[in-house]
C-alpha cells in the first residue's frame, strides 16, 4: 500500500544517506549560503492546499490533472483501470500551490486489483482541502456517478468532455451534475483547455492561508522509474487496442541511465504475444513512442514474462508499487 497521503508535512530536505552529518559550509564559495526562500512580494501570504480528482473510471481525471498543470504527469487511455497509484501534481504560483491529487476511478469493485483500486482512491480523498468530482458531459451523468458522490462527498463538481456534444446537451449535463448536490457544476473540456484557466483560478480561490508543501519547482511525486514504467503500460494500451486485457503491469528493473530495462508481466503465455506482436512490432512500436516522451539518448529496454496471478495476490500487487 502506498502511504495514507496527502503528507500535509513542510518540506525538509532528507537528511544525508548513513546520517552522516552535514559538512560545514565553505567560507570561499560565495554559493554555498543557507537556502532561505525570499518573502513573497508584498508580504502577501501564500495560500496553499490539497486538492483531490475523484469520479468514475474513463470520465478523464489523468487528462484533467495533465491539463491543469499544462504537463502530462499521469497517463491517460480509454482503458478503465489506468490509473493505478495516487499520482500528485503541484500547481505552482507566485502566491498559491496547488497540490492535485488523481485517483484511480471509484466503480463497484470485482477483485482484488478493484478492491485495492477503490481503497487508494478514497484514502486519497480523505482529509483534503477539495474534493473534486469528475463526471463525463458527453456520456450522460448515472448511478456510477451517485456511488462516487455518497463515497466520497464533493466539494465541486466538473463536467468534461464538452468538446464532444453540442451546447444544448452541455446545459443538460449540468442540470444533470447539479443532481450530485453540488451546485453549480463547473464545464470544461480536458482535452480542449475549454474552462480550464477558470476552474483553476476556482481551485486557488479555495485553498486557505499555507505553506509550499512542495518545493517551488517540483512538479509531481512520482517517481522517475515509475514514471518510464507507466508510459510503457499507456503506450501497451494503446497500441495492442481491444486485444489485450487491462491486466497488464510495468516495472523498471535497471536504471542505468540512459539505459533503462523495463519487464512487462501477463497473465497469460498467449498474451505474450499479443504484447511482443508479429516480429516484435508492438514491442517496437511502444519503444519508440516511449521514446518519444523521455530526454533525448533514452534507451529502453521491454521484456514480457508470464506472471500469472499479479494481479491476484495483494503481495504482488505491493511490489509493482499499486
Ligand atoms: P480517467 O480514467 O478518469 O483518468 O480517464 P482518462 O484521463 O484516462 O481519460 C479517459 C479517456 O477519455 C481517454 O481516452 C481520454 O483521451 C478521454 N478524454 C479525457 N478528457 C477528455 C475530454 O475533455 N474530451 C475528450 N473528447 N476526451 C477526453
Ligand atoms: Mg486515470
Amino acid at each position: 500500500m502506498p502511504d495514507h497521503i496527502p503528507r500535509r508535512v513542510p518540506y525538509a530536505p532528507p537528511p544525508p544517506p548513513g546520517g552522516a552529518p552535514a559538512p560545514p559550509a565553505a567560507v570561499d564559495n560565495p554559493r554555498r549560503v543557507p537556502y532561505a526562500p525570499p518573502p513573497p512580494p508584498g508580504g502577501a501570504a501564500v495560500r496553499s492546499g490539497f486538492v483531490a480528482l475523484v469520479g468514475r473510471p474513463n470520465v478523464g481525471k489523468s487528462t484533467l490533472l495533465n491539463a491543469i498543470l499544462g504537463t502530462k504527469v499521469s497517463i491517460v487511455s480509454d482503458k478503465p483501470q489506468t490509473t493505478r497509484t495516487r499520482v500528485v501534481g503541484v500547481l505552482n504560483g507566485p502566491d498559491s500551490q496547488v497540490i492535485v491529487v488523481d485517483t484511480p476511478g471509484l466503480h463497484k469493485p470485482r477483485g482484488p486489483l478493484g478492491r485495492h483500486l477503490n481503497e487508494t482512491a478514497s484514502d486519497a480523498a480523505g482529509g483534503v482541502d477539495v474534493v473534486v468530482l469528475v463526471v463525463d458531459g458527453a456520456g450522460g451523468i448515472g448511478s456510477g456517478d451517485r456511488y462516487v458522490a455518497a463515497t466520497v462527498p464533493p466539494g465541486l463538481v466538473v463536467v468534461n468532455k464538452i468538446d464532444l456534444v453540442p451546447r444544448q446537451a452541455v446545459l443538460e449535463a449540468l442540470a444533470g451534475a447539479a443532481g450530485l448536490g453540488v451546485p453549480d457544476p463547473w464545464p470544461v473540456s480536458a482535452r480542449t483547455g475549454e474552462g480550464i484557466p477558470e476552474l483553476v483560478a476556482a481551485l486557488r480561490g479555495r485553498m486557505p492561508p499555507g505553506p509550499r508543501y512542495y518545493p517551488e519547482g517540483t512538479v509531481t511525486d512520482v517517481p522517475e522509474a515509475f514514471w518510464v514504467a507507466e508510459l510503457v503500460r499507456e503506450q501497451l494500451l494503446a497500441v495492442t487496442r481491444d486485444e489485450l486485457p487491462h491486466s497488464i503491469a510495468c516495472r523498471v528493473t535497471e536504471w542505468e541511465w540512459p539505459r533503462v530495462r523495463c519487464e512487462i508481466l501477463v497473465e497469460r503465455e498467449s498474451q505474450k504475444g499479443i504484447v511482443i506482436g508479429r516480429g516484435g512490432a508492438v514491442l517496437k512500436e511502444v519503444g519508440t513512442a516511449v521514446r518519444a516522451q523521455l530526454p533525448p539518448g533514452a534507451f529502453v529496454e521491454l521484456f514480457v514474462k508470464v506472471d500469472r496471478d499479479w494481479a491476484r495476490d495483494r503481495r504482488r500487487l505491493e511490489l509493482l508499487g499499486y
